[in-house]
C-alpha cells in the first residue's frame, strides 16, 4: 500500500509540502526559508511582511479519523482502498493496563499510529487540506502572500511534514485572514497550533509598535532568531565558525562514546567513515561551511583515526592527505570533508539547471536571475547574495562547470566548437588551425542540413580525419521536436551524482607511477580488515619498529629486540628476524625460497598477494598475509611480554589461514549460488505471420571503429533483405543502437507489420524496453528508435545470446569492408551465406548459461 500511495502522491500533494514525497527534498524547503529570511532582513518600503512558524501540538495523534476518511475521499482514492487505510488505522481496538488489569476494550477515534509506514503519507494528506484552505484565500485575495523578488513566485505557506511555515504582509488585518483558516483547519481535523511554541518574524522595515499590535492579535510571540528550521540554523547573519559548531561537538561527542584506544585501527576507521558519512551532510548540502569548522572536522576525525584522545595524543603516520586518497590510489577511502561540501552543493546547482518549475528552484531563478548555461554572467559573486546562493554558486562553478556536457537534440542549443557535446572536450581544443573570427558562437545547427547531414565543407578544413568518423556516428534530430539538454559527463548515463562530483573534484590528473595494482591487492586479500589496515600501514613504511623510533628520537637503539643482531626494520621483523625466518622456511616451498628473501618490502607484499596458488586448504595470499600480521604480533608480544606461548608457530599460522579463507569462501559462495549449465542455442525463425530481424553492432575499442549490421528474415529462414553500416568512431552500445535504428527502418520501408526485434545487447534492450533517461549521451539515438517503435504496427523487441546472433554479427563484420555510410543488401553477401545456411538448419552453439 505504502509503495502504491508513494507513486501517486505527487499528484495528490501541492508545490508546498515537500516531505514523504518523491522527488521533493527537504533541503527544498531549507532554501526557500534561508532566502525568505535574507530578503526580509533587506526589506525596505512601505509594505512589511511578516514569516510564522507554526508548532502543531502532536500532530499525529490528534488526526480526527472521520477527517481522514473525508481527506481520502476528496482526494479521489479508489473506495476499497478508503476502506482498507481506515481499517488499518482504526483497526486494533486498545485496552489499557491499569494497576496491572486489563481495563475494558475501548475504541478511540483519532491518532495515527507513530511507526507505521503508512502514517506519515495519511497525515501529509489531512495538512494539504490546510494548504488547500490557504490556496482558497489567496486566491480570493484576502490572504497577501510576499513575492522575494518581482514577478517571482508569490509565498504563502511551506511544509515539510508538520513543520508549517505561512507568509504574508505584515498587519493586524492579515493576522485576523490567517487566524480564521487556521481555525477553519484545527475544528475540522482536530489539530491545535501550540501558540506559545510558535514564533513570528518580522522583515526589518517593519515598525516595532506594529509588530507589538500584531503579536498581540495573533497571541504568537516575535522574534528576532528563528533558531532551526529542519536541522538548519536559519541564517540571520553573515555565518562565522560558531553557526555549525553543534555539528562539531556532535561529532566529537560521537566519536568519544567509543573509546578509541580500545579498538583496533580497523575498527576506528570504520567509525570515522560513518560519522564522517553521516553528520556533516544535512549541513553541507545546502551552505559551503566555513574554512574553520572544515578544518575542524577533518582534524576531529583524524585524531580519532590515529587513536588519539584528549590525555594523549598519538602520531599521525601518514599525511591526511593520502588518507583521503581512494584505497586504490593509496589511500583510506576517507572523504575530504570540503570537496564532499562543493560536491554536495553541486547536487543543488545541477538540480536548479535542470528544474524550471519546483517552487524553490523559481523562488531562487526569480531572485537570482538565473540564465542560460552559457551566458555565466549571473553566476559572478554580488554582495547582495545571500549566504546560501552564494553557496549554490560555488557549487556550479567550481564542480557543476567542470562535469557539465550535452546530449544533441535540435541542435539549437549546443555551440558547435565551444561546448562539450561529441567527446569529453569541447572540440575548440582539438581544432588544426585558428578559426575564423565568429565561429565560437555557432550552434550545431548551423552546420547540419536538413536531409544531407553535417556540413563537412565547413568543418573539415579544421578538424582532423579522424575526428570526421566521430561525425558520422552523430546525428541532429530532425524527426521528434527533441531540445538540446545537459548531461553530466562524470556518470556514464548522464546523471548527477554526488559521488561521482566527489570524484571528479579529487581526480589526480597529475602523471604519478600507479600503484592501482599494488594497493588493489592489499584491499583485496582474504584476510580480516585489520590484517588488511597492517598491510597497508606497512606498505607506507609507518609501522613503529625500534629503526623507526630511533628516526623519531623516540629510543637510542634501532637494533632488534628479539635477536640482538640486526637493525629492525620492517621487513626484518616481518621476514629476516632469525625466528620469523625460520617460520617463513617451513611454509614458502623450497623452490621460492630464494627469491622470497630476495625481495624489497614493497615487491616482497606485491608478490606473495599476487600469488593465489593454493597451499594448505587456503589461497598463498591469505597464509601470507597472516603470518606478516602474526609476525608483528608475536614482535609485539616479545618486547611486552606475555605471548611467547606458540609452540608451533607454523602450525598456528597455517589453522588460521584455513580458518579465515573457509569462513571468507562461505560469504561469498552465499552470494554467487547461481548455477550454470550448458545449452544449446540455435536461431529461431519467426512465428507465423510475423518477420524476425536481428541486428548487431561492432566497436574496435569502444570507442573505436564502428559497424553495425542486420537483415529480415520470414517464417522460413529466408533472407529478405539486409544492410551493413561502416559507421565512423563510436562506442559498442551506440553502434548497436545504429543496428536497430536501420533495422527497424527498413523494416518499415516494407511495409512490414509485425516485427520480432532480436539484439544480443541487454543494455540496449533495457533502453528499448524499460526507457532511458534524457540526460543520457545515448538518449538521442534511443529517442530516433523510439520514433519507429511507436508507429503504427507491431514490435516485439527481445534478447538473445550471441549464439542465435551471428548472422548479424556477420554482416557488422562485413561493413568493415565498405565505404562509410549506409548499405542496402538485397541478397545475401557470400561472405555470410553459410551462416545463413546454418541457421536455416537449425544448428545450434553450446553456451555455459546462468540458470
Ligand atoms: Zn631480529
Amino acid at each position: 500500500m505504502v509503495l502504491r500511495l508513494k507513486e501517486v502522491m505527487p499528484k495528490l500533494i501541492g508545490p508546498a509540502q515537500a516531505s514523504f514525497i518523491p522527488g521533493r527534498l527537504s533541503t527544498d524547503n531549507i532554501v526557500i526559508v534561508q532566502e525568505a529570511v535574507h530578503s526580509m532582513r533587506r526589506k525596505k518600503g512601505r509594505k512589511g511582511w511578516m514569516l510564522l512558524k507554526l508548532d502543531l501540538e502532536k500532530a499525529y495523534d490528534r488526526v480526527k479519523w472521520d477527517f481522514l476518511e473525508d481527506t481520502l475521499r476528496v482526494a479521489g482514492l479508489p473506495d476499497s482502498w478508503i476502506r482498507w487505510t481506515m481499517q488499518c488505522v482504526s483497526g486494533p481496538s486498545m485496552s489499557l493496563l491499569w494497576n496491572g488489569e486489563k481495563t475494558e476494550a475501548f475504541t478511540p477515534s483519532r491518532g495515527l499510529r507513530q511507526g507505521d509506514p503508512l502514517s506519515p503519507y495519511l497525515f501529509v494528506m489531512c495538512l494539504e487540506r490546510l494548504c488547500h484552505l490557504i490556496e482558497m484565500s489567496v486566491d480570493c485575495k484576502e490572504w497577501k502572500p510576499i513575492s522575494l523578488s518581482r514577478g517571482g513566485p508569490k509565498l504563502s505557506h511551506i511544509c515539510f511534514a508538520d513543520d508549517l511555515i505561512l507568509f504574508a504582509e505584515a498587519s493586524v488585518a492579515q493576522v485576523q485572514v490567517i487566524r480564521k483558516v487556521l481555525e477553519r483547519f484545527c475544528v475540522a481535523s482536530g489539530q491545535k497550533v501550540s501558540l506559545e511554541k510558535s514564533k513570528i518574524f518580522f522583515s526589518d522595515n517593519v515598525h516595532r509598535d506594529l509588530a507589538k499590535l500584531i503579536s498581540d492579535a495573533s497571541g504568537i510571540q516575535s522574534t528576532r532568531e528563528l533558531g532551526k528550521y529542519l536541522g538548519m540554523p536559519i541564517l540571520h547573519k553573515r555565518i562565522n565558525k560558531d553557526t555549525y559548531g553543534e555539528i562539531l561537538e556532535r561529532m566529537s561527542s560521537r566519536l568519544a562514546g567509543w573509546k578509541g584506544r580500545f579498538l583496533s585501527f580497523a575498527g576506528r576507521l570504520t567509525l570515522t567513515k560513518s560519522v564522517i558519512a553521516s553528520l556533516p551532510v544535512h549541513s553541507m548540502s545546502t551552505i559551503l561551511l566555513p574554512k574553520s569548522t572544515i578544518d575542524k572536522i577533518d582534524r576531529v576525525s583524524r585524531s580519532f583515526l590515529w587513536g588519539s584522545n584528549p590525555q594523549k595524543r598519538k602520531q599521525h603516520l601518514v599525511a591526511w592527505k593520502r588518507v583521503c586518497l581512494p584505497k586504490r590510489e593509496g589511500g583510506l577511502g576517507i572523504r575530504s570533508s570540503l570537496a564532499m561540501n562543493k560536491a554536495l552543493l553541486a547536487k543543488v546547482g545541477w538540480r536548479i539547471l535542470q528544474d524550471k518549475t519546483s517552487l524553490w528552484a523559481r523562488v531562487l531563478r526569480s531572485k537570482y536571475k538565473v540564465g542560460d548555461v552559457h551566458d555565466k554572467s549571473w553566476l559572478k559573486a554580488k554582495t547582495t547574495w545571500s549566504s546560501t546562493w552564494k553557496s549554490i554558486g560555488t557549487g556550479l562553478q567550481e564542480v557543476v562547470s567542470l562535469g557539465l556536457s550535452w546530449v544533441i537534440g535540435d541542435g539549437r542549443d549546443i555551440r558547435f566548437w565551444v561546448d562539450k557535446w561529441l567527446l569529453d572536450k569541447p572540440l575548440l581544443e582539438l581544432v588544426t588551425g585558428p578559426l575564423p573570427v565568429g565561429y565560437e558562437e555557432r550552434r550545431v545547427c548551423d552546420l547540419w542540413r536538413r536531409g544531407t547531414g553535417w556540413e563537412f565543407s565547413q568543418i573539415l578544413p579544421y578538424v582532423s580525419e579522424n575526428l570526421k568518423l566521430r561525425f558520422t556516428a552523430v546525428v541532429l534530430d530532425e524527426v521528434t521536436g527533441a531540445k538540446d539538454r545537459l548531461s553530466w559527463a562524470g556518470n556514464a548515463d548522464g546523471n548527477f551524482t554526488v559521488k561521482s562530483a566527489y570524484v571528479l573534484l579529487t581526480r589526480d590528473s597529475s602523471p604519478k607511477q600507479s600503484m592501482e595494482r599494488f594497493f588493489d591487492h592489499i584491499w583485496r586479500v582474504m584476510a580480516p580488515e585489520r590484517v588488511r589496515c597492517f598491510l597497508w600501514l606497512a606498505a607506507n613504511q609507518v609501522i613503529m619498529t625500534n629503526m623507526e623510533r630511533a628516526r623519531r628520537h623516540l629510543s637510542d637503539t634501532g637494533l632488534c629486540s628479539v635477536c640482538r643482531s640486526g637493525e629492525e626494520t620492517i621487513i626484518h621483523v616481518l621476514r629476516d628476524c632469525p625466528a620469523m625466518a625460520g617460520v617463513w622456511r617451513r611454509i614458502v616451498p623450497p623452490r621460492r625460497l630464494q627469491s622470497f628473501f630476495a625481495k624489497s618490502l614493497l615487491e616482497w607484499f606485491f608478490t606473495n598477494l599476487c600469488e593465489e596458488a593454493a597451499g594448505d586448504g587456503c589461497s598463498w595470499s591469505t597464509l601470507f598475509a597472516v603470518a606478516v600480521w602474526w609476525a608483528w604480533k608475536w614482535r609485539c608480544g616479545d618486547i611486552f611480554g606475555g605471548m611467547s606461548r606458540f609452540r608451533d608457530r607454523v602450525r598456528f599460522i597455517k589453522d588460521l589461514a584455513q580458518e579465515v579463507f573457509i569462513a571468507n569462501k562461505a560469504v561469498i559462495g552465499e552470494s554467487r549460488t547461481a548455477v550454470r549449465e550448458v545449452r544449446l542455442i540455435a536461431w529461431k525463425p519467426p512465428s507465423a505471420g510475423w518477420t524476425k530481424i536481428n541486428t548487431d553492432g561492432a566497436s574496435r575499442g569502444n570507442p573505436g571503429l564502428a559497424t553495425a549490421g542486420g537483415l529480415l528474415r520470414d517464417e522460413g529462414g529466408n533472407w529478405i533483405c539486409g544492410f551493413a553500416l561502416n559507421i565512423g568512431i563510436c562506442s559498442a552500445p551506440m553502434a548497436e543502437l545504429w543496428g536497430v535504428y536501420y533495422g527497424l527502418y527498413i523494416a518499415w520501408e516494407k511495409g512490414i507489420t509485425r516485427v520480432e526485434l532480436e539484439v544480443d545487447s541487454e543494455i540496449v534492450v533495457g533502453f528499448l524496453t524499460t526507457g532511458i533517461s534524457e540526460n543520457h549521451p545515448l538518449s538521442f539515438l534511443v529517442r530516433l528508435c523510439y520514433g519507429f517503435l511507436s508507429r503504427d504496427w507491431i514490435v516485439r523487441v527481445s534478447h538473445v545470446y550471441r549464439e542465435a546472433n551471428r548472422l548479424a554479427d556477420g554482416l557488422a563484420n562485413y561493413a568493415f569492408t565498405l565505404s562509410l555510410g549506409f548499405h542496402f543488401l538485397d541478397g545475401s553477401p557470400p561472405i555470410v551465406s553459410s551462416l545463413l545456411f546454418d541457421d536455416m538448419n537449425g544448428s545450434a552453439y553450446p553456451r555455459n548459461v546462468r540458470v
